[in-house]
Parts: structure tokens; C-alpha cells; sequence
């Protein structure tokens, strides 16, 4: 088996090929599936990524001896800031082979990440991803709305007909905008809409302060922040339709999505899900299987689940958890009356010398952003931050930086990426 990992085609199609026929094995071929691609991933880290060369030689790793997933504790877990601080050092010699894509983000907790990833882990979150919607009754070329971040110059939304598409973006959420959006919403009739719950949730509730009916889909599916159960009830009621939660990274670490009976499920074929105890908490512990470009073994992604051994009525082979709290950001309101989330976080995605950071709105007109930072943190980095948060909080809020030890934190453990002193906070 190990030998013809390689040799698997990594197009989006053929990886959409074999989830669809991975998703009806039973657990144990779905773990030595598993095991063999760890033990493909240990050895090249082995072979190829100087700092597992270093790491294995330091802490005596004898790669040969490693047989999957019953051997993953020998191996150290891999904090935010060591990719933060080796990533090149975690690029394989031979990245060029699998393809090199750098990617960032600023994550959950604000600590801006730059990456590599594969073709074929590309390939393979991109089926995972459709299979996923799948379960939801998605299928490529239905009618749908997206709700994310777009960067549009002028109207907040496009429609691509090529793609049977409207789009809105998220970094215009204000009642304005989309009481202007709210007709097209309805010629439009989406079958799906997908993307940040708050944002379904705002036009949903803006269409009932309007008196405007909302069209009703077959489905929603959310994404890009935590759902709460109260944000659940809510979108439910709103629109009358099933809600499909998706949760995954940047990184490619971890995959969990709802399947139709409603469970959430870790998507053991596209990564290896571990979970630790961490004080009152449960830790996601991640490992992609197919990014050989840049192997993250046993990634701290620092979201929090909740395990159960429950098996699901469905009948997939994937684990099932109870509950997961990612990204819980509160909402920053801007002057001119848009209300920005989650859309917020790639603000950070190039400064140099942050560790962790927080904004704070403490008024109508004003944010802090609290940093924890180290040496590489300059004047440079600090202009590259201001650039990157002016670009979604515009011209008019004032903005104060501050060094910091500590962030502030929720009873939950979470550290909020945005916290707001105005009201308006995460439920
Ligand atoms: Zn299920």
C-alpha cells in the first residue's frame, strides 16, 4: 500500500472519486488507511523536511520504527509559533515536486501564519469540502448564495451566472446594504446559501424588521465562525430550512463537517484528528495527510472539542464529536454603520513579530488592538497592520496599538480575536 500513496492522482476529481468510496468503508480500512499515510508522511518528513531531520535526531524518533496512528504521542505536538518562526525550515527540500502554494491566515486566535500546501492537499480539501456539502444535498452547479469575503469595489454583491452564483460580501454587512441586496435575494432564489452564520443571520433579521419575505432554501451552510446553538435555533426559525455546519483551516490540519443526520463529523480521510486534554478543556489536535510540501505533524490548533464515542446513525466510518468551539469573535461597528466579524482576521496576515493579537472597540470611533508580540516586531510591521485593518475598518476609526503579556480571555478559553465594549458581543 505505502508505495502506491504516491502514485494517487491528486486532480480535484479523481480525489472527489475516491471520497466518494471512502466514506462507505468501515472503521478498521479506514484506519489503515490512515495508518499508511502517516507512516508515508513520517518518512518523508524523515528523508526531506530539514526540521524533522533535526527534531527526529534530537529526541532519538526512529521513523523506521513508527507504525501510524498508535505512535503518534512519541512525536512532539507543533505549536502556531514554531511554523510561525520555522517555516522554512518546514518546507521539504523536494517541496517543489508536490507544488508550492503559500497561503496565510491570522487563524482563531489572531496570530498571523504563512504556509505551503500541496497540489494534492489542495486537491483533496476541495473534494473532502464537496463531499461535505453533499451530505447538505449539494450538488456542483445548484443555485447559490455566498455570504464571505470579497473585496468588491462598488456594489456589496455580483451575481456570476456562469456559476449559477450570487455573491455577497461580508466586509459590507450594514442594514443599508443589505436592504439594497434584499430584492435580488429574492429574484435570485437561492437553493443554498453558505458562509459566516452572523451574516446570514443579519440578513435574515434586517428582512424581518423590513417586512420583506425571505426566500426559503433547501439548506444553509455555515462556516468561517463558531455556530452556537442559539445561532443554530435562530437561522433555523428564520429561514425555515435545515443549517449544515462545516469547520476547517487554512492549513488543511482538521475537517469537521455535519452529515444529514446531524452529527459532526472528523474527516479521518483527509486528516488524522487527534484530541488532548488541556485544563477544562479538550484540544483539536490536526495532522494533514497530503501536504508533503509542508508537513504540519500533530498541528496545536487550538479550537476545542467535544468527543463522544457515540456512534452515528449514518453510518460513516468518521468519528463523531459533540460540539466545537472555533473562531468566537465578537463584532467591530464601523462608523459608517457595517458590522465586520470574522471577515476581520486576515487584517493580520502581514505582520512580522506578532504573536497574538486582539481588537478591542472600546467606542463607536475606536479600536485597540492589543499585541503580543517579539524582537522581529517593528515600526514596519506595525504600518503593515494599520494598512491591512484600514483597509476593512476605513478612514474614520482611530486605532491604538498596544504591546501586551496577556490577551484577554473568555470563561470558554478562548481568546476572541475581536471583543466588543459596545454590544456588540458573540451569542
Ligand atoms: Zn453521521
Amino acid at each position: 500500500m505505502e508505495k502506491s500513496i504516491y502514485q494517487l492522482p491528486f486532480t480535484v476529481l479523481s480525489a472527489y472519486r475516491f471520497l466518494r468510496r471512502s466514506q462507505h468503508w468501515n472503521a478498521a480500512q479506514l484506519e489503515q488507511y490512515q495508518d499508511a499515510q502517516l507512516r508515508a508522511l513520517v518518512k518523508h518528513c524523515a528523508s526531506h523536511v530539514p526540521y524533522y531531520r533535526e527534531l527526529f535526531a534530537q529526541i532519538g524518533f526512529n521513523p523506521a520504527n513508527f507504525r501510524g496512528r498508535m505512535d503518534m504521542e512519541k512525536l512532539p505536538l507543533l505549536d502556531k509559533e514554531i511554523v510561525r518562526n520555522h517555516k522554512d525550515q518546514l518546507l521539504a527540500d523536494n517541496a517543489a515536486d508536490f507544488g508550492i502554494t503559500w497561503d496565510s491566515t491570522g487563524g482563531s486566535t489572531g496570530t498571523p501564519l504563512h504556509f505551503a500546501l500541496s497540489n494534492r492537499s489542495q486537491a483533496y480539501k476541495i473534494a473532502a469540502l464537496l463531499r461535505s456539502f453533499g451530505w447538505a444535498g449539494y450538488r456542483l452547479g445548484n443555485r447559490v448564495c455566498s455570504v464571505q469575503s470579497y473585496y468588491f469595489k462598488k456594489k456589496p454583491w455580483q451575481r456570476v451566472l456562469r456559476y449559477n452564483l450570487l455573491r455577497f460580501d461580508s466586509n459590507q454587512l450594514s442594514p443599508t446594504a443589505i436592504r439594497h441586496f434584499l430584492p435580488e435575494l429574492r429574484r435570485f432564489l437561492p437553493r443554498f446559501i453558505m458562509g459566516f452564520p452572523f451574516d446570514i443571520f443579519t440578513i435574515a433579521t434586517t428582512a424581518v424588521d423590513e417586512g420583506t419575505p425571505l426566500p426559503r432554501p433547501q439548506a444553509i451552510i455555515t462556516y468561517g465562525e463558531s455556530l452556537s446553538p442559539q445561532r443554530r435555533e435562530d437561522l433555523q426559525n428564520l429561514w425555515q430550512c435545515p443549517i449544515y455546519d462545516f469547520y476547517s483551516l487554512h492549513e488543511g490540519s482538521a475537517m469537521i463537517s455535519q452529515c444529514e443526520k446531524g452529527n459532526y463529523h472528523c474527516i479521518d480521510d483527509f486528516a488524522v484528528h487527534e484530541y488532548i486534554q488541556a485544563g477544562d478543556h479538550t484540544e483539536l489536535i490536526g495532522t494533514n495527510l497530503y501536504n508533503h510540501t509542508m508537513p504540519l505533524l500533530r498541528y496545536r490548533i487550538r479550537d476545542f472539542v467535544t468527543p463522544t464515542s457515540q456512534p452515528c446513525p449514518c453510518g460513516k466510518p468518521f468519528p463523531v464529536v459533540d460540539n466545537i468551539v472555533g473562531k468566537v469573535c465578537d463584532h467591530i461597528l464601523t462608523p459608517d454603520g457595517r458590522l465586520l466579524g470574522s471577515v476581520m482576521s486576515h487584517s493580520m496576515d502581514n505582520a512580522a513579530g506578532v504573536i497574538a493579537s486582539q481588537c478591542v472597540q472600546t467606542a463607536i470611533d475606536t479600536v485597540e488592538i492589543r499585541l503580543r508580540t517579539d524582537s522581529n516586531y517593528t515600526q514596519a510591521s506595525r504600518l503593515a497592520l494599520e494598512a491591512g485593518l484600514r483597509k476593512r475598518l476605513g478612514s474614520k476609526m482611530k486605532l491604538f496599538f498596544y504591546q501586551v503579556d496577556e490577551l484577554e480571555k473568555r470563561p470558554s478559553g478562548k481568546t476572541p480575536f475581536i471583543i466588543s465594549k459596545i454590544g456588540h458581543t458573540y451569542h
